[in-house]
């Protein structure tokens, strides 16, 4: 990490609130992305601008097709705008190649999709350990951090087993856990409570909300209306642009809502 870099990361720990700049993990300008399928050529972001501050929890709305997964896979460094600017944490990441943007992605970035992704044959604990082989972090380190970042989704006693023997909703907070392990700056999650009952759904907003709380900046694709609204900020996509930006008044408590509903049992 550079001292700009350092300094700023600081500055959102100690929720120094000084200027815009020292409080923006993310700032995109005029973001274009266009995909060329043989002659035909996509528009999926249209001019996208957009500061997101640490400490927020952003929810991001909008049909089928309005560019939702294309902004997040720039967000993430998993793809480059073709046009345009993306700072993190004060870095200009645009126009960085692809080696440099896995090494920000694997230190900055956790990741969390719809379909949980982890390994089937491997435990809890191993999956969770996985994005810290990338790094130099030290065995009994790595061992100390995946315990850790499952002990904070609730799945400390369930270290040891495999995916087949959880739940989605426990297969979803291993994958929270593994997004964690390397203490990203940020969040990205790609509906993540899409393949979830309604009150797993819950469950996974309050480990979202307990980790924002603890400052933790999220960003959060979802469809569902009463999911978006866990979040402090809810954004709308259509035809590739932001149409609508608003921050949520009242938003409900995840843990004071799953004490309203039937659990399993029930
Ligand atoms: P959303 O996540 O909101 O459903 P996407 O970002 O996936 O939207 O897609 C935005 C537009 O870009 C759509 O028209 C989609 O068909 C197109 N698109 C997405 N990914 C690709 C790709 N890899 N190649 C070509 N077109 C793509
Ligand atoms: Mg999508």
């Amino acid at each position: 990490m550079d001292s700009q870099t350092t300094k700023l990361a600081e500055a959102g720990r100690a929720e120094v609130k000084t200027s815009p700049v020292a409080n923006a993990m993310i700032r995109v300008e005029e973001l274009h992305k266009y995909y060329e399928l043989g002659e035909a050529r996509v528009h999926a972001l249209r001019g996208v601008s957009l500061d997101i501050r640490i400490g927020d929890f952003v929810a991001i709305m909008g049909a089928s097709g309005s560019g939702k997964s294309t902004f997040m896979n720039i967000l993430g460094c998993l793809d480059k705008p073709t046009s345009g600017k993306y700072l993190l944490e004060g870095v200009d990441v645009s126009k960085h190649d692809k080696k440099s943007l896995a090494l920000i992605r694997n230190q900055k970035i956790g990741f969390v999709f719809q379909g949980f992704n982890l390994l089937a044959r491997t435990t809890a604990q191993e999956n969770t350990e996985l994005p810290t082989l990338y790094t130099k972090i030290s065995r009994p380190e790595r061992e100390k951090r995946a315990a850790d970042s499952l002990a904070m989704v609730g799945l400390a006693e369930r270290a040891h087993h495999f995916p087949s023997q959880m739940s989605g909703g426990q297969q979803q907070r291993v994958a929270i856990a593994r997004a964690l392990v390397n203490r990203p700056s940020i969040l990205l999650a790609d509906e993540p409570t899409g393949n979830l009952d309604s009150r797993t759904a819950v469950e996974i907003m309050e480990i979202f909300q307990q980790l924002n709380d603890a400052g933790l900046t999220i960003v959060l694709v979802t469809h569902e209306h009463d999911i978006a609204e866990y979040a402090k900020r809810v954004l709308v996509f259509r035809d590739g642009k932001i149409r609508k930006d608003d921050s949520v008044a009242n938003r409900p408590r995840a843990n004071e809502v799953l004490k309203t509903l039937p659990t399993l049992e029930d």
